[in-house]
């Protein structure tokens, strides 16, 4: 039989919203546990400079801010565990948490902050080099660096995909951007900026078939137009891919109300509460329209305030 751990609070997933939520959690006494998730530190480790974040007024590299967090983290001591939580079961009072290697958690409150992933087109070809690190990435701002004088190809055409192929323009020769209907996703504004910039190209109709290379970096995609059926071959080093993120939320569908798009639901307007009571949520796992950092944060704080009030309310 496995392990049972019995504990007050338990917290899953370690980007600014779980670390923030830990802070908080660990100085009210309710002794924190973590468990890490498979990227610890979250989304962004893989980002580079973030320079809106307040209190920095230098900027901050992502992976830095991240260690920091932990380290703030654990001087309240929180207990930070690098592994993941693969099953949970909230049907009952106590809420029951399976880590990966094997321990049974029953926890008083839990706070889900496991953040959200960006999506893929699944190509084999894509997968294949996003895989090697040879010229696939969902994120410019991380990555758009390593192109800098070359040409890149970016799908997506939401403001994300605006936003990074705007970003890559600054850094690239050319810009080609695959838009998969005749039109834009994306704010006005953040459309026309695209249009305006002499060097990204914009292909309507148009979708990536396959990232084309010799086995170790990209050389090219080839690409259809839907509506005519002519392909092409767009020469690049660079394949960007911006179509959106998709919440870490599965583990919960059975008993977190999520929308349509797998994010989780606030059962209440302005807090951090989910349907279950005692289970709170924080960060981008509940939020697809601000993603930051500084937003993540901020339901952190609140989601620990909540399960502190909860725990108070049940006498503990
Ligand atoms: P969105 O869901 O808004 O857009 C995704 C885009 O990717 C759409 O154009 C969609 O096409 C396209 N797409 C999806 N799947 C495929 C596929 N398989 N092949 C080709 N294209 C595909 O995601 P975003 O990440 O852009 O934005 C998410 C949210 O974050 C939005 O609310 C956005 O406003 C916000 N945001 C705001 C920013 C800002 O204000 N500065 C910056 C970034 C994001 P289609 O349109 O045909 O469905």
């Amino acid at each position: 039989m496995s392990e049972v751990e019995r504990i007050k609070c338990l917290i899953i997933g370690s980007g600014p919203a779980g670390y923030t939520a830990a802070i908080y959690a660990a100085r009210a006494d309710m002794q924190p546990v973590m468990y890490q998730g498979m990227q610890p530190g979250g989304q962004l480790t893989t980002t580079n400079e973030v320079e809106n974040f307040p209190g920095y007024p230098d900027g901050v590299t992502g992976p830095e801010m991240m260690i920091q967090l932990e380290q703030q983290a654990k001087r309240f001591d929180t207990d930070v565990r690098f592994g993941f939580i693969t099953k949970v079961d909230f049907s009952g009072d106590v809420h029951k948490c399976w880590a990966d290697d094997g321990k049974e958690i029953h926890a008083d409150t839990v706070i889900i902050s496991t953040g959200a992933s960006a999506k893929y087109l699944g190509l084999e070809s894509e997968q294949f080099y996003l895989s090697n690190g040879g010229g696939v990435s969902a994120c410019a701002v991380c990555d758009g660096f390593f192109y800098r004088g070359q040409e890149t190809v970016i799908v997506g055409a939401g403001d994300s995909a605006c936003e990074e192929a705007h970003y890559l323009s600054k850094l690239c020769t050319k810009v080609t951007m695959l838009v998969r209907r005749d039109e834009f996703r994306a704010s006005k504004i953040m459309e026309e900026r695209v249009k305006n910039t002499p060097n990204i190209e914009i292909l309507y109709n148009t979708e990536a078939e396959e990232v084309l290379g010799d086995g170790q970096v990209v050389e090219g995609v080839r690409a259809k137009n839907n509506k005519t059926g002519e392909e092409m071959v767009i020469p690049c080093t660079g394949f960007f891919v911006a179509i959106g993120h998709k919440p870490n939320t599965d583990i919960f569908k059975d008993y977190i109300n999520l929308d349509e798009t797998g994010y989780i639901k606030y059962e209440k307007p302005g807090t951090s509460l989910t349907n279950v009571p005692g289970v709170f949520v924080a960060g981008d796992a509940a939020d697809k329209t601000y993603r930051q950092a500084v937003t993540a944060a901020g339901t952190g704080c609140m989601a620990a305030l909540d399960a502190e009030r909860f725990l108070s309310a049940k006498g503990h």
